[in-house]
């Protein structure tokens, strides 16, 4: 096992030189012992800066505290550091005293601006950090930011990563989230047992940006595939079969998809969906829109075309300006449906 105190950024260069010292010393257990979990656990333990505590940011830092890291927390909004000194956190007063006292970083913010200010700011990260102490970003932003954010701590002699999850709130409370990992491969092996307490999948994507890069190519697809299914969906109803047989069959031929066999947006077909319960919970629209815009500004700066990217854009933009947005994605079907 690989332990995150022996990562080193070599003086000057892009370079990282990491350290691995054998199982049995590394988790400082009993002399024979080959790194069983309670040694791994226990080998991973350090103290954690944790910076952003929403809907996400919250309960991964929790799993972190439960796993028996020592945590240092900050949020602009003082009310969401509250659960988490309860559970035995320290509250921070910026980002760059947080960094300061901690012996790896996780942020969980808005979007692209907030991860600049929080790391490249004035009272930011890289203004407190020690040298050679990991920086993982797991928010979701544009992957020209992450590698920017990501060289910029790389010339203050920080290694990053960039780790956008999928999974939802509910795949952060029960630890069983995605981790797409932008990151030099050692620094990838070193943070991965602490993502594993956060997260069931942890994939290496490449180097530092490509795990955004799979997070928004993913989730462009994921909106134009709901907006197929709901307009095959509409079309079978419209022309007279039932939805449940119509979902059937695709779920059993070709059209089969994610969208349709696990997260069917027509009312009715599914059981313990969102399109079971008005479109409450799930994934909102306006976060689909938020993650498309993404997609749409990296394709530009890729020269490279999305045109159904494009148009599925627009048909989230026009669920949000009818006040929508706030609904589960699948609710995009009511612009196919009939009053
Ligand atoms: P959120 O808005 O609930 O949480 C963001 C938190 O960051 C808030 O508590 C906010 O106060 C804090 N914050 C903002 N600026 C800050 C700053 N300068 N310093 C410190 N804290 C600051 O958002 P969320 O739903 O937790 O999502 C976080 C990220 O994860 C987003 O990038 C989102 O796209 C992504 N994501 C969300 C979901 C989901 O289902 N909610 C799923 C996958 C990925």
């Amino acid at each position: 096992m690989v332990l995150l105190r022996n990562l080193r950024w070599a003086p000057g260069g892009r370079a990282i030189r990491y350290d691995t010292i054998p199982e049995e010393s590394s988790h400082g257990g009993q002399p024979g012992c080959r790194g069983s979990l309670q040694c791994q656990r226990e080998a991973t333990q350090m103290k954690i800066a944790f910076i952003g505590l929403g809907h996400m940011g919250a309960p991964m830092a929790a799993n972190l505290r439960k796993a028996g890291h020592d945590l240092v927390v900050f949020d602009i909004r003082k009310e969401a550091m509250r659960k988490l000194v309860a559970a035995g956190a320290g509250a921070t007063a910026s980002p760059r005293e947080a960094a300061s006292r901690a012996e790896m970083v996780i942020t969980m913010l808005p979007s692209s601006p907030h991860v600049r200010a929080v790391y490249l700011g004035e009272a930011g990260v890289l203004s407190g950090v020690r040298r050679d102490v990991p920086l993982v970003d797991s928010s979701t932003i544009d992957p020209h930011t992450a590698r920017e954010v990501a060289q910029a701590a790389g010339r203050h002699g920080n290694p990053m990563a960039d780790a956008p999850v999928s999974g939802g709130v509910g795949g952060a409370e029960a630890a069983t989230l995605t981790f797409m990992v932008g990151a030099a491969k050692e620094l990838f092996e070193a943070i991965k047992p602490v993502l594993s307490q956060m997260g069931r999948n942890i994939v290496h994507c490449g180097e530092a940006g490509n795990g955004q890069v799979a997070k928004i190519c993913n989730n462009m697809l994921l909106a134009i595939s709901m907006i197929g299914v709901a307009e095959a969906m509409t079309l079978g109803v419209a022309l007279g079969i039932e939805p449940e047989v119509l979902a059937g069959i695709i779920n059993t031929s070709s059209g089969r998809c994610w969208s349709s066999d696990t997260y069917n947006p027509y009312p009715g077909v599914m059981q313990n969906v969102p399109a079971a319960r008005g479109y409450t919970g799930g994934f909102g629209a306006n976060l689909m829109l938020k993650d498309l815009g993404l997609a749409m500004d990296a394709a530009r700066q890729a020269n490279q075309s999305v045109i159904l990217g494009q148009v599925a854009q627009q048909l989230y933009l026009k669920m949000s300006a009818e006040g929508e947005g706030s609904k589960d994605f699948s609710a995009v079907i009511n612009l196919y449906r009939k009053p």
